[in-house]
């Protein structure tokens, strides 16, 4: 791994402002060849104890500070992300396998958090309300909830914690995170230019660790952390829920999706089709805004069906960093395991692989589409998180919707029609937290991202994202 700042590449563990090393190491491995790209300190629940009472020292003095001086604070670690793209899109690659387009696109959408919540930090405001009685006045401010805990997952090593980070900080929180044990060096490289930006001692720990469930019992017993941030799987949102609610924690969670993708006989073909690909295949179908499940409607199924196999079939598996690769390896063999369990469950019902359906070397998997896919096939319910684009025919409107709504989960959904009428009913239908409409990428840290259902809850970026690392202070005044 070649990058220009090598000191970039830290394999110590941030706690609250110190590097630190322990004698337990974590191996973080490439995907793409396997080979050992780092050991890194691999911290224990105490170290976490110990940085969560660091980041309770250090919060009201970050706290006190203006918005405007946390403001320049973060302005300047955007600025320092920006001048290192190339280097941190180096090491997202190594770690996690995207191709480095993407893993650059990936850092400068996890520095735009950093910018808005920079701007954010300034428009913290209250508020005054007419008072109830003569004598009364009311206000309402918003204060920090205090020391925040972030658990975040390996499919975006550096955005998943950006988006986290930035707007804790804005709103005056410290902050321990651990990041996922496969890919601890973009976070931890964040860390460097955090600290570069002049980032307060104690204000931030970035802890790796292979000990996720000791991590996550510290945050969510220690009563010191008033929140937690996660994302990750639903069933690990379900532990912290469960965890948490002894002491009522406070929490934003970001979980699984199953996006439906909704192509109606109106729709611009060729729009939707480039659209498919960029929402299912983006990370090689790692991201919970992934699509999971396509339905076409029977006037267009075949010829979209056929036109999205031609795409597919011309998408380029390989090495994130070599050059030319639209899809790089899965992160695990588990992962390549659940893509083979979805599509031998659907063709042992009656589906049909159109392209694709193999595994590579490696963990490298061929961007797969399967059709005659029906409600009964286990990929109608679960999350794939692989390049696999299973592909229902529907017939009407009510049908498709209902159908689209068959699932516990409620991320991201898409739809693709030029009828507006049709636009507003199937949108406002559709019980998802995010729908993209003849688009198949809807991520922007100017909207507010999150789930219904089971998908979650809280939201980040935006206006909005602010408010998950703020309380509401009301005060009633007698003059
Ligand atoms: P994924 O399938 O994307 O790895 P996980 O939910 O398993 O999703 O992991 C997301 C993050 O949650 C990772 O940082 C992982 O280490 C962490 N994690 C896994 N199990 C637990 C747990 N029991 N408590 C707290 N964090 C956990």
């Amino acid at each position: 791994m070649q990058l220009t700042d090598p000191t970039l590449l830290e394999t110590r563990a941030f706690l609250a402002g110190d590097w630190v090393q322990r004698d337990t190491r974590l191996a973080v491995h490439d995907p793409a060849h396997g080979t050992l790209l780092a050991d890194v300190a691999d911290c224990s629940r105490a170290d976490a104890a110990q940085a969560i009472a660091h980041a309770a020292e250090a919060q009201p003095d970050w706290a006190a500070h203006t918005g405007k001086e946390r403001a320049a604070i973060l302005r300047r670690w955007h600025d320092l992300v920006l001048a290192h793209v190339d280097d941190l899109a180096i090491l997202l690659t190594a770690e996690m396998g995207k191709p480095l387009a993407e893993a650059k696109g990936e850092i400068l959408y996890g520095a735009s958090y950093i910018e808005w919540f920079a701007e954010e930090a300034k428009r913290i405001y209250g508020e005054t309300i007419p008072g109830h009685q003569r004598d009364k006045r009311l206000l309402v401010i918003r204060q920090p909830v205090g020391v925040v805990a972030a658990i975040t997952p390996w499919n975006f090593p550096n955005a998943m914690i950006a988006r986290k980070l930035a707007p804790a900080l804005a709103a005056g929180c410290t902050i321990v995170a651990k990041p996922a044990a496969e890919t601890p060096l973009s976070a931890l490289a964040l860390a460097v230019l955090a600290e570069r930006a002049g980032l307060p001692k104690g204000v931030l720990s970035i802890l790796p660790s292979s000990d996720a469930v000791g991590l996550g019992l510290e945050f969510c017993e220690n009563p010191t952390v008033r929140k937690i941030s996660f994302t990750g799987s639903t069933n690990v949102g379900r532990i912290l829920m469960r965890q948490g609610a002894a002491q009522i924690k406070k929490l934003s969670l970001e979980l699984g999706g199953n996006a439906p993708f909704i192509v109606f006989d109106d729709a611009d073909l060729e729009a939707a089709v480039q659209g498919c690909i960029a929402s299912k295949f983006r990370n090689a179908g790692q991201t919970c805004v992934c699509t999971n499940r396509i339905y076409a409607q029977a006037g267009i199924h075949d010829a979209f069906v056929a036109r999205l196999a031609q795409a597919v079939a011309a998408l380029r598996v390989g090495p994130g960093n070599q050059a030319g690769s639209d899809i790089g390896p899965l992160i695990s063999q588990a992962a390549l395991a659940k893509v083979e369990t979805h599509i031998a469950d659907a063709r042992a019902k009656g589906a049909a692989v159109l392209t694709g359906g193999t595994r590579l070397q490696g963990t490298f998997f061929q961007p797969t589409v399967l059709t005659g896919v029906t409600a009964n096939m286990t990929i109608a319910r679960e999350e794939t998180f692989g390049p696999l684009a299973p592909v229902f025919r529907f017939d009407t409107e009510a049908e498709v919707i209902a159908a689209a709504n068959d699932t516990e989960f409620g991320l991201a959904s898409y739809v693709f029609t030029r009828d507006i009428g049709r636009v507003w009913r199937v949108m406002a239908g559709l019980e998802y937290g995010m729908v993209g409409i003849n688009t198949g990428l809807i991520s922007t840290e100017v909207a507010p991202f999150g789930g219904v259902k089971q998908s979650g809850t809280g939201r980040e970026g935006s206006r909005h994202g602010i408010e998950d690392y703020l309380d509401l202070k009301y005060a009633c005044l007698s003059v």
